[in-house]
């Protein structure tokens, strides 16, 4: 399976962590949602970002790496890289943007952001993901 996925983080404390080249990062207790593609193996990558004590490569490995951040629910929608950004945009509108998260490689603003509720990843047609 191929898609694009949205990640649902519940950050349980208010928390400070270091994101690879971005620095210290600020990160207030509540829901987040990452915004990622895999073009290959989807169900691979959305067990890898579940898994612990792995190597960080992506910010959002460093996030989770931290003992108060873990992913309680994953969304995707079987779509080719383009719609990444675009559900990230979406997204965009109505969430708070964690500035410069996971979109090293394209010209969005983000690829994080601190949401109210789940409902805002389900607006762009995405569906739950089952192992
Ligand atoms: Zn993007």
């Amino acid at each position: 399976m191929k898609g694009v996925y949205v990640l649902i983080v519940e950050v349980g404390n208010n928390i400070e962590a270091t994101i690879g080249a971005l620095g210290n990062v600020k990160f207030q207790k509540g829901l987040y949602a990452y915004v990622g593609s895999a073009q290959n193996s989807l169900e691979k990558r959305i067990a890898r970002h579940k898994s612990r004590n792995k190597k960080k490569f992506w910010h959002i490995d460093y996030l989770l790496d931290s003992k108060d951040a873990r992913v309680v629910n994953a969304y995707y929608k079987n779509a080719g890289k383009e719609e990444e950004c675009q559900i990230a945009k979406k997204i965009s509108e109505t969430e708070t943007l964690i500035p410069h998260f996971g979109c090293s490689d394209c010209n969005c603003r983000t690829h994080l952001f601190k949401i109210k509720d789940t409902s805002v990843v389900l607006k762009p047609g995405l569906i739950e993901f089952k192992e």
